[in-house]
């Protein structure tokens, strides 16, 4: 049986999950910045006790790693900033409205009120792009545009509830559009399918033919943007 996660036993415990590689040449830890989740990449040729060894050997390196995925990030000037998938370098202006050009931010505040200027503007921004993409979607599918509110949820970027009622989380707009567009197109494709049978990933495959992709990128990198403090 291949063996997907192992306990390390000690207080506390830590449960790592084991990722069989080809492409690692040494056995390697890694921690998501999601509620730490821990991985050890395992060579092949590699045994789990191996692997177990390593890691228990390595457990204060864990036992930091995790604590600081827990930590928010705080914006400050001179700080970057993830939005619509561009790092964009946070810079104090005298503008009254936030304004990018090329690769800055420039807000008109002080540093303290940055997490609520810049929040006001993410959701802001997020409202304008989730709606022309819902539009766009329920067009394409040919049914009555759905309404939708934006929503801080750490456990889900989108949902529909069972009356159609749809939710979406504002970080999305720090990610890449194309993310912000396949997690619409998934939610709208539950108006159509309330459910994730293949007959509902069809629909979301004819609004966003790169959707595996996205749903991947999502998995891997969704995480990142949780740790943002915004108000
Ligand atoms: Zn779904």
């Amino acid at each position: 049986m291949k063996i997907t996660e192992f306990t390390l036993s000690g207080d506390p415990p830590i449960s790592i999950s084991v990722r069989r590689s080809n492409r690692a040449r040494t056995l390697r830890l890694k921690v998501s910045r999601l509620g730490g989740v821990v991985e050890v990449a395992v060579p092949s040729g590699i045994g789990i006790d191996q692997a177990r060894r390593f890691a228990a050997d390595n457990r204060q390196w864990i036992m930091t790693a995790v604590k600081r995925s827990q930590e928010r990030i705080i914006p400050r000037f001179g700080s970057r900033f993830p939005l619509e998938g561009n790092e964009l370098l946070l810079r104090k202006s005298n503008g009254a409205v936030p304004r990018c050009d090329g690769q800055h931010l420039n807000l008109q505040c002080v540093e303290s009120d940055l997490p609520a200027v810049l929040g006001a503007h993410c959701k802001r921004l997020a409202k304008s792009k989730l709606d022309a993409s819902v539009r766009h979607h329920a067009e394409f599918l040919a049914i009555p545009t759905p309404r939708f509110r934006i929503k801080d949820t750490t456990s889900r970027w989108g949902s529909c509830s069972a009356r159609g009622n749809l939710n979406f989380s504002w970080r999305l707009i720090m990610m890449p559009p194309v993310i912000l567009n396949y997690v619409v197109a998934h939610e709208v494709s539950h108006l159509a399918e309330m459910n994730h049978s293949p007959m509902f990933w069809k629909i979301v495959e004819r609004l966003c033919p790169q959707y595996r992709e996205h749903r991947k990128w999502l998995k891997n990198n969704g995480s990142i943007y949780l740790g943002y403090q915004l108000l």
